[in-house]
């Protein structure tokens, strides 16, 4: 078969020719000396894009958000996070487990807020009854949404009257920015720590960077450490980010068009039920009859196109390696499916 297309997830895509490059050319050195400069430099970068003061690159998205919790967080404090958000559902419990550091879930808005009005309610009072509420953790984009800004504007209030302080999980935060035409700092600059992914959107192989204030960095560090994550020669992997940050970041627009028009193609499939969005960017959510999916999935797996179809709404993500015409190619094998009468 030849490239399938693979609308699973963003996280999918092969390093390119120009990246791959990169990697071969970066000047590394040994990273736990401080040393090793192409990690120094995508660090320092990404601080500044992000308008924090330092930066830390890790293996991964979780890394990066069990950092933040285990730095901002004492062993029996509290941290908040949406009922849905990565930070809460899928890190393995890794705030409970690794930092002793207790989850305060509130339930995600249709639009990928919290509701403050919900989260303050959460907030504990100065009782030693409650765990010490320490921590509100949002996720920018949500499910593909960008938060409003003057949403989070009202977020960083409310960690000032509250004494919280604020981590963004901003996997996909170039999304919201690029969406939004605000350069990323906009959204980013008010929260303590933000992680951002280089391996999704972003197309890097490997890797997120956790930022904040030096001092938040310098301790991160140290939990790194602990953990087992310092690594040495690892600007070959910090290169690819370096690179994806030159060249990936304004092409995003083009997967937002892409997921945008599969989302219009979709409508036009009786069976096809497109969610509605505020705003788009990299993903469609679509609802199809659930005792078809599976059978939909395989028939879709034979031609070459790969889904996630284990329940609705079915996730369509789109990325540096959905080419257009696989979004007509996708629709067409949808359409012939359900035409043929389906399972
Ligand atoms: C992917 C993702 C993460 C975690 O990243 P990994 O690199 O997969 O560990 C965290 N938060 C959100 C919102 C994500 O989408």
């Amino acid at each position: 078969m030849d490239r399938a297309i693979d609308l699973r997830s963003d996280t999918v895509t092969q390093p390119t020719d120009g990246m791959r490059q990169a990697m071969l050319n970066a000047p590394v050195g040994d990273d736990v000396y401080g040393e090793d400069p192409t990690v120094n430099r995508l660090e320092a970068r990404m601080a500044e894009m992000l308008g924090q003061e330092a930066g830390l690159f890790v293996t991964s998205g979780t890394l990066s958000n069990l950092l933040a919790i285990l730095t901002h967080c004492q062993r029996g404090e509290e941290y908040i996070a949406g009922a849905r958000a990565h930070a809460y559902l899928e890190e393995a419990g890794g705030g409970a487990v690794l930092a002793s550091v207790q989850p305060q879930p509130v339930e995600n808005e249709p639009d990928g807020t919290l509701d403050l009005d919900k989260v303050v309610a959460v907030i504990k009072p100065d009782d030693f009854h409650f765990a010490v509420t320490r921590l509100l953790c949002l996720e920018n984009t949500f499910f593909g949404i960008p938060l409003p800004l003057h949403y989070l504007t009202n977020v960083q209030v409310l960690g000032r009257q509250h004494d919280l302080r604020t981590h963004l999980d901003g996997a996909r935060v170039f999304n919201a920015a690029v969406r939004g035409d605000v350069p990323v700092s906009t959204i980013t600059s008010g929260f303590q720590s933000v992680s951002a992914c280089l391996s999704k959107g972003l197309g890097a192989p490997v890797g997120s960077v956790l930022t904040g204030s030096r001092e938040f960095i310098a301790q991160a560090r140290r939990w790194r450490k602990m953990l087992g994550g310092a690594a040495r020669q690892v600007g070959v992997l910090a290169a690819a980010g370096s690179y994806a940050l030159d060249h990936h970041i304004s092409r995003l627009s083009d997967d937002h068009e892409q997921a945008e028009r599969l989302a219009e193609l979709l409508a036009t499939v009786d069976e096809a039920k497109v969610h509605e969005t505020p705003q788009r960017t990299n993903m469609v959510f679509v609802s199809f009859p659930s005792d078809q999916l599976t059978d939909l999935r395989d028939h879709l797996k034979e031609r070459g196109i790969l889904i996630t179809a284990k329940e609705n709404p079915v996730r369509f993500v789109t990325h540096l390696d959905v080419a257009p015409t696989d979004i007509e190619l996708t629709v067409q094998a949808i359409k012939n499916y359900f035409r043929t009468g389906g399972a």
